[in-house]
């Protein structure tokens, strides 16, 4: 699924047709940590960092990155996005800066 199709399902706003994520794969701004066995725990997790990277990446440029981050700060029942990477921040630091207390249990990587 491309990203423009997961923005698209999840929102319904002007500014998600000029985002800089349109046609890009969607599993860029939701990377998972791997289950790769073969590999120590901080080889997954520097894995998991340069994935996170790779789309934050994209957002420094999108032109619509102040809206994408603003949406995703309340667009869980009013509280930030649990999930992906929104307007270049990251789980952890969506909600650092958004003053919703970061819950490692949400946490799917
Ligand atoms: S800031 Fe990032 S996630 Fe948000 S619309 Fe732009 S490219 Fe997509």
């Amino acid at each position: 699924m491309a990203a423009e199709d997961c923005l698209a399902l999840l929102v319904r706003e002007d500014w998600q047709n000029q985002a800089a994520c349109r046609g890009k794969d969607v599993d860029v701004f939701f990377p998972e940590l791997s289950d790769d066995k073969g590999k120590t725990k901080e080889q997954l997790k520097e894995e998991l960092r340069v994935k996170k990277e790779l789309a934050k990446r994209i957002c420094f440029n999108c032109p619509v990155r102040e809206e994408c981050e603003e949406y995703s700060s309340r667009s869980n029942a009013g509280q930030p996005e649990e999930y992906g990477i929104w307007g270049g921040l990251d789980e952890e630091e969506r909600f650092r800066k958004y003053g919703f207390p970061f819950n490692q249990s949400l946490r799917r990587h």
